[in-house]
């Protein structure tokens, strides 16, 4: 896609820090990081977010997460690591082009995610589960 910030890096146009790549997937350290050492998983083929990602890829592309999960842990030590996909402007998404960030993770980096947690009542719970299960099915 024309004008698509990771599929210029996947096409070796813009420079960025491989840490691997195979037929179809890519990982790079994020230019930003929350924490150093901070990875991007990137399907090779464009697709706008996960919602639109070829499911043939799912699986390596998770493969992949895990892989550099385990190379973060054992090179970094760190104490936790996330795995977080943006999808959407009002989930965070600013580059549209599908990618999980693996995170390292310390006990006192400070971040947070600050949520105000909602409770279900038994009516509630029952038609939202029923709602997507509609979908599912
Ligand atoms: P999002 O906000 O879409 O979930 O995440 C996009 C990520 O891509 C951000 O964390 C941002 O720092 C990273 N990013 C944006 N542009 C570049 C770039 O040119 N090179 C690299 N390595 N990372 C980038
Ligand atoms: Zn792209």
């Amino acid at each position: 896609m024309d004008s698509c910030i990771f599929c210029s890096i996947i096409k070796k146009e813009i420079y960025a820090e491989i840490l691997f790549e195979d037929d179809e997937i890519i990982s790079i350290l994020d230019i930003n990081p929350m924490n150093y050492g901070h990875a991007l998983i990137i399907p090779k083929e464009h697709s706008d977010d996960f919602l639109s990602t070829s499911s043939h890829l799912i699986p390596n592309l998770f493969l992949s997460a895990q892989k550099v999960a385990k190379a973060l842990k054992s090179s970094l030590n760190p104490d936790g690591i996330n795995l977080v996909a943006n999808n959407g402007v009002y989930a965070g998404q600013s580059v549209f082009h599908t990618h999980i960030h693996v995170i390292p993770r310390y006990r006192d980096d400070g971040f947070q995610f600050k949520l105000d947690l909602k409770t279900y009542n038994d009516s509630d719970f029952l038609h939202f589960a029923d709602k997507i299960r509609k979908q599912l099915s």
